[in-house]
């Protein structure tokens, strides 16, 4: 049994949320449990964050997320096309943020990369960012 579902959005912060529960109630038919649907929301709602204020800096743009579920397994693709991250590796280093002076933690790929299974990063300045999650 294999399903899909794509949502494009504005790059404002109160879609962060809609996006979080968006997914969560895609991914509900797979019956998963209450802390499985809670990594995956805190891990939608890191990336969709990420896209906002650093892919777009608060300025307007589309933000897509793409969930394909296939048996048990579910991949969560956001995407944005903003500015782009010059040193993916760097960025993905526990505490490394480019936005320390709004109080940012440096803690989103690392949030990510503990509540799923498998992240990717894939990023071209001036192009956008993609972010593969599987769980
Ligand atoms: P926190 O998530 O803890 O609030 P943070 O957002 O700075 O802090 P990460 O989510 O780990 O930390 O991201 C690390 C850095 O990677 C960011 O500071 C930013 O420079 C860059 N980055 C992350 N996502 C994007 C994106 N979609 N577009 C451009 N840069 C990004
Ligand atoms: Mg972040």
């Amino acid at each position: 049994r294999k399903n899909f579902m794509k949502l494009t959005f504005l790059s404002k912060s109160t879609n962060e949320a809609f996006a979080r529960v968006s997914v969560a109630s895609f991914v509900a038919q797979l019956d998963p449990t209450l802390e499985e649907i809670s990594d995956i929301k805190t891990a939608v709602s890191e990336a969709v964050t990420n896209a906002i204020i650093h892919g777009y800096e608060n300025q307007e743009g589309i933000v897509s997320i793409e969930t394909t579920i296939e048996e048990n397994k579910i991949e969560i693709v956001v995407e944005d096309y903003g500015k782009g991250i010059e040193d993916v590796k760097k960025a993905m280093e526990p505490f490394y943020t480019s936005k320390p002076e709004l109080e940012r933690s440096g803690m989103g790929f690392t949030v990510m990369e503990t509540f799923m299974n498998s992240l990717e990063v894939y990023s071209e300045t001036g192009k956008g960012t993609k972010v593969i999650m599987t769980k």
